[in-house]
């Protein structure tokens, strides 16, 4: 990708033939229109929040903290290339994927007390790049404010504005911690790194 034409920048209407990308933390960047959010990410790295470090990175598999969205624990499992689909892999990094993914889930119940995450791959038709979201259902959060999060009556787009950075750092900074300590001490879990 072409290095994009970066700054931070609080405006809400961008130039023709740019975009502004959002932060956890309230920075926005403004990229040209062509430019992929997660390749846009891995190439900017060290301008992005701290908050936003991967809890687990092998070179092409990421694991780190939504970078849009406060909500404690929601990690998304992504790939450094720009492969937009599962079936755009090889099948040893869809294996690594699986398994990666297994031991996140796993960090998240074990850990963090998630008796039920959600997961979403959402495939775009514009600069598809591969992630996963694990999004974790907090039942106080979803009693409290009436989210029904069954995908044929959800309304889980409004549980995600329930959890804002003031109100959360803490705790994302707790559940990162959790999951990046759980994930280290899993033998080999770095080992076969492949594309
Ligand atoms: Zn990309």
């Amino acid at each position: 990708m072409s290095e994009p034409n970066v700054m931070s920048c609080p405006a809400d209407s961008p130039p023709p033939g740019y975009r502004m990308l959002e932060f956890l933390g309230g920075s926005f960047h403004l990229v040209p229109e062509s430019t992929c959010r997660g390749c846009y990410m891995n190439a900017t790295e060290q301008r992005l929040p701290e908050i936003l470090t991967p809890v687990f990175d092998d070179g092409i598999i990421t694991v780190r903290q939504d970078a849009e969205w406060a909500v404690p624990g929601f990690m998304v499992v992504a790939v450094r290339p720009h492969i937009g689909a599962l079936d755009e892999m090889g099948l040893p990094l869809v294996d690594r994927i699986g398994r990666v993914t297994h031991y996140v889930r796993r960090a998240m119940r074990e850990r963090l007390g998630l008796a039920a995450v959600q997961m979403y791959q959402e495939e775009k038709l514009e600069r598809p790049h591969f992630h996963l979201w694990m999004l974790p259902l907090w039942p106080d959060a979803m009693a409290s404010h009436g989210i029904n999060p069954r995908i044929y009556e959800s309304n889980i787009a409004r549980y995600l504005t329930l959890f804002s950075l003031a109100e959360q750092e803490a705790a994302i900074r707790r559940c990162t911690e959790e999951v990046r300590a759980y994930l280290a001490g899993i033998p080999d879990l770095y080992a076969g790194t492949v594309l």
